[in-house]
């Protein structure tokens, strides 16, 4: 709990993941034989380094996040997007500026209800008339506090928890991912599990974007097999509409998916597991691209058999996602007999 809450509380916007990196590698390295980082700060641990079957569990480091776009006369400053970063949610949050000098504290300001004109024609908000208030009055004193165009901004919300065993918190997508990832090698040494593979305990740079860092990694570890974990829509909230999204609650246990990237031996394998330790799942359905990191090594290199395993999130992408601690635990055993089952021996040829 010591590290999820420093984990989940330290900024790791995407392309400057490096110091949440620091942290879920000294937190990672005893449970395994060797650690690597590769040149845009996705992070390794790895269990039997020399074996010549590689199996992944990944997740995603970085979070959504602003960058510093244009500073006006008046010491206002204007962003432009770092990720999927939400408008609507932006107006009187508090943010922290990543500047030269260190962080500095800012707000999203916004006029007040009695300033914004008659109720039909409300502003709404936009990344065009977004603004950083940091209670400078001018350009000059702007950059002297060592903000610059290019200086990215996060959000200051941190980890809580809430009744009935739910906790809230910024960016769990995906960083709950590295969490999950790092208990399940914590487990593999605890248990002295003796694996007949090398795995490789990814926790990949710049999602937001584009998935582009497992896409990197995926080349450099040429892995037999990758298991995905990424966060996916509880659907029972208001506003979400089930007949696009499918049904998928917090706190029902983690989700599948059917996709032509997802391979389906390798899904089934997974049901199995589940299915024999009495794990709760719940499935989904996706197409043309999962979204997640899964497509990025399904598609590495010469095709690598990969499967997606979601944790259910409600609110992503605000300062608020919210997670049930049961689909955390379960998410991670699911991970976790998955790998005892997996062997280089298993077959996952679609042809016999
Ligand atoms: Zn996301």
């Amino acid at each position: 709990m010591t590290f999820l809450r420093e984990y989940i509380n330290n900024p790791s916007p995407v392309g400057f993941e490096t110091s949440g990196q620091k942290i879920w590698l000294q937190y990672l390295k005893s449970f395994v034989d060797t650690t690597f980082t590769d040149p845009y700060g996705t992070a390794v641990g790895v269990i039997n380094p020399d074996a010549p079957f590689k199996v992944v569990i990944e997740a995603h480091a970085d979070e959504i996040s602003w960058f510093v776009n244009y500073i006006n006369a008046e010491g206002l400053i204007y962003l432009r997007r770092n990720g999927g970063v939400d408008h609507q949610i932006a107006p009187s949050q508090r943010v922290l500026i990543h500047g030269r000098k260190g962080a500095v504290k800012a707000v999203f300001g916004w006029p007040a209800i009695h300033t914004r004109g008659s109720k039909e024609k409300e502003t709404q908000p936009k990344a065009d008339n977004l603004f950083l208030d940091c209670g400078a009055r001018n350009k000059k004193e702007v950059e002297d506090l060592g903000i610059h165009v290019g200086a990215v901004v996060t959000y200051q919300d941190g980890f809580e928890e809430i009744a009935y065993d739910h906790f809230v918190g910024r960016a769990f997508d995906n960083r709950i991912g590295g969490f999950m990832i790092a208990e399940v090698a914590r487990l593999l040494k605890e248990n002295k599990v003796k694996l007949p593979y090398g795995l490789y305990i990814v926790n990949a740079v710049q999602e937001e974007i584009g998935l582009r860092g497992a896409e990197m990694i995926a080349r450099r570890i040429k892995p037999d097999i990758a298991i995905i974990t990424d966060v996916t829509h509880d659907s029972t909230t208001p506003m979400i509409s089930k007949i696009s999204e499918g049904e998928c609650i917090c706190g029902g246990g983690p989700a599948l998916a059917y996709a032509p990237a997802v391979h389906n031996k390798l899904l089934d394998i997974v049901i199995k597991v589940a299915e024999k330790n009495k794990i709760d799942l719940q499935m989904r359905a996706l197409s043309r691209s999962t979204g997640t990191d899964t497509d990025s090594f399904a598609y590495s290199n010469d095709g690598c058999p990969s499967v997606l395993i979601s944790i259910p999130l409600r609110y992503m992408h605000t300062t608020v996602e919210m997670l049930h601690k049961k689909d955390i635990e379960k998410t991670i055993e699911l991970m976790y007999q998955t790998l005892l089952t997996l062997t280089p021996k298993t077959n996952l040829s679609y042809f016999n």
